[in-house]
């Protein structure tokens, strides 16, 4: 069984398209989804749409699809993403919205395989960046192999023993000792903040026990001109050339 995974597509129609071909291509069976449907990016009806109808075996909420439930949401946004927050609630339809307050809250495990979540299995709205977060996160994870959003930054890591550290993939991708625990972040299809602007996801093949990370061009542009048409704030439409 082949998963593909995307995380954080931000409401970004053009990254979600280029991924789904490039997936396709390499072949998938299910799809799972870590959050952050909406929020920042032009596109959050259209970005939805797709997504139903790839008819995910999974999806959990991220602190962005959460805004469905009122702007009090955004609390602890910057400036920058409560703009967008708000335009995002103005932009939705009545039935997005519905369909985004009815998200269920990660953790989640998937056909007994995995495990999903938006920011850590401890807490949907924690960042995991380092060794100290990871180690937290993996002791509270419930399968071997957890995989997270929400930093934008696609990351592995391993624990091995009582060791944690940083992997990195391989050519063919990570695999998956049968001894050792994960935790992983795909990336964010939609807005990448590890100083690479190409779209990232990810495909989990569990029987062969390899995760396959990957990087893909986008019309980056064309996803800007829109945000700059709908009057997203500046900074969010420059950043998503610089991967930052
Ligand atoms: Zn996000």
């Amino acid at each position: 069984m082949r998963y593909l995974v995307l995380s954080d597509i931000h409401a970004n129609i053009e990254a979600l398209d280029v991924c789904l071909d490039d997936a396709r291509r390499r072949g998938y069976d299910r799809i799972v989804v870590l959050g952050d449907i909406v929020g920042y990016g032009p596109d959050p009806n259209e970005v939805i749409d797709r997504v139903v109808a790839l008819e995910p075996v999974a999806l959990v909420r991220g602190n962005h699809d959460k805004i469905a439930f009122g702007i009090d949401q955004a609390e602890g946004f910057n400036i920058a993403a409560r703009a967008a927050a708000q335009w995002t609630l103005n932009a939705l339809t009545a039935d997005h919205r519905t369909w985004l307050t009815r998200l269920p809250q990660g953790p989640s495990v998937v056909d007994g395989a995995f495990e999903i979540c938006h920011g850590s299995p401890v807490d949907e709205d924690e960042y995991i960046f380092d060794e100290l977060d990871a180690r937290r996160a993996i002791d509270a994870a419930r399968q071997r192999l957890c995989l997270f959003g929400h930093t934008h930054v696609a990351m592995a890591f391993q624990l091995q023993g009582r060791s944690i550290g940083l992997i990195t993939p391989g050519a063919d991708g990570l695999r998956l000792d049968a001894d050792a625990k994960y935790l992983v972040n795909p990336g964010s299809v939609g807005q990448p903040r590890d100083a690479d602007p190409r779209a990232a996801y990810a495909i989990l093949d569990v029987d062969a026990h390899v995760l396959g990370m990957f990087r893909v061009d986008y019309p980056v542009e064309q996803t800007q001109e829109k945000m700059a048409a709908a009057g997203l704030p500046e900074p969010l439409v420059r950043r998503l050339a610089a991967g930052r």
